[in-house]
C-alpha cells in the first residue's frame, strides 16, 4: 500500500511530466505557426517581384537590335535588382530559422570596414529612385574591425535598403561612421516618410510594418533580426524618427571581439 507521501510524490511526478508535454506541444504549435506565417509571407512577397522578373526577361529578350541596347540593359538591371531583393528576403528568413532553432554560428574575423560598406552601398545604389543619393564616408580605409562580417553586412543592407525604400526621390541618405576605442557606431540618416510616433514602440517586433509603409513591399522581418543578432553580439540598435521628416537608425557594436 502506498503511503500518503508516496502518493504525493507520484502526483508531483505526473504533473511534471504533463507540464513537459504541454510545453513541447506549445513549442511545436509556435513553430508551426511560424512556418505557416513564413509560407504565406514568402508566397506573397515573392509573387510581385517574380512576375516583374518574368516581364523584364521577356522584354529583354525582344530588344535584340543594336539600337535597343539601352532598353535591354534597363530590363537586365531590373532583373538584377529584383533577384537581389528576393535573395535578401530569403537570407532574412533563413537567419530567423537558424536563430529559432539555435543554429546560429557567429564567426569573428578581422576585416576592413570599407569592404562591407562599399559592397552594401554598391547594391543599394542600384535601388535608388530619381535624384536619390547616398553619402558615405570615403576615409575609412584604415578602420579594421573584429566582428561577424556577415552580420554587419546583413545589418547595413537592411538599414540602408530601408532608408532608400522609405524615402522619396530627390532626398539624401547619409551614412556616418563613428569609431570609438573598442566599439563602432554607424548612423543611417534619411529624409523619408518617418515612423508615426504611436507605432514606434512596435518597430522591432517581428512582422510589424507601420501604417504609412504598407504601400511599399516588405516583410517586417529585417529590423527584428538585425536587433536580435546585434544584441547577441553585444551590440545595440536605436532610432529616432519623425513622421514626414525622416529617420535615423544607429547601430553600435564591439570591435575587439575574441577570434574564434
Ligand atoms: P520591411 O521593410 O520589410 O517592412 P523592416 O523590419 O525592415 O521590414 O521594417 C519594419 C517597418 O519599420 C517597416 O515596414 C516600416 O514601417 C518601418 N521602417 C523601417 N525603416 C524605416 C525607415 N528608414 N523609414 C521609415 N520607416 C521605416
Amino acid at each position: 500500500k502506498q503511503t500518503i507521501k508516496e502518493l504525493k510524490d507520484e502526483v508531483a511526478k505526473r504533473k511534471k511530466a504533463e507540464h513537459k508535454i504541454m510545453e513541447s506541444l506549445r513549442k511545436e504549435r509556435e513553430l508551426n505557426e511560424l512556418k505557416t506565417k513564413f509560407l504565406s509571407l514568402v508566397s506573397h512577397e515573392f509573387k510581385t517581384p517574380l512576375s516583374g522578373i518574368l516581364t523584364s526577361a521577356t522584354l529583354a529578350g525582344k530588344y535584340t537590335e543594336t539600337d535597343q541596347q539601352d532598353k535591354r540593359e534597363k530590363h537586365l538591371k531590373t532583373i538584377q535588382n529584383k533577384v537581389k531583393y528576393l535573395n535578401n528576403i530569403l537570407n532574412d528568413f533563413l537567419s530567423i530559422e537558424r536563430m529559432e532553432s539555435g543554429k546560429t554560428n557567429y564567426k569573428f574575423d578581422t576585416f576592413p570596414l570599407s569592404k562591407v560598406v562599399n559592397e552594401v552601398i554598391y547594391n543599394a545604389n542600384m535601388l535608388l529612385k530619381d535624384g536619390q543619393r547616398i553619402n558615405y564616408p570615403q576615409n575609412i580605409d584604415d578602420i579594421f574591425l573584429n566582428f561577424d562580417e556577415k552580420i554587419l553586412e546583413l545589418s547595413l543592407t537592411n538599414l540602408i535598403n530601408n532608408a532608400v525604400k522609405y524615402s522619396p526621390g530627390h532626398t539624401i541618405i547619409d551614412v556616418v561612421v563613428i569609431p570609438k576605442s573598442d566599439s563602432l557606431s554607424i548612423k543611417i540618416i534619411d529624409e523619408g516618410m518617418g515612423i508615426p510616433q504611436k507605432e514606434q514602440k512596435y518597430i522591432f517586433n517581428r512582422y510589424f510594418r507601420a501604417e504609412n509603409a504598407l504601400l511599399d513591399q516588405g516583410t517586417g522581418i529585417g529590423l527584428n533580426i538585425v536587433k536580435s543578432h546585434l544584441e547577441s553580439l553585444g551590440g545595440t540598435i536605436t532610432f529616432e524618427s519623425e513622421e514626414g521628416k525622416g529617420s535615423t537608425f544607429t547601430i553600435s557594436f564591439p570591435t575587439k571581439n575574441k577570434i574564434n
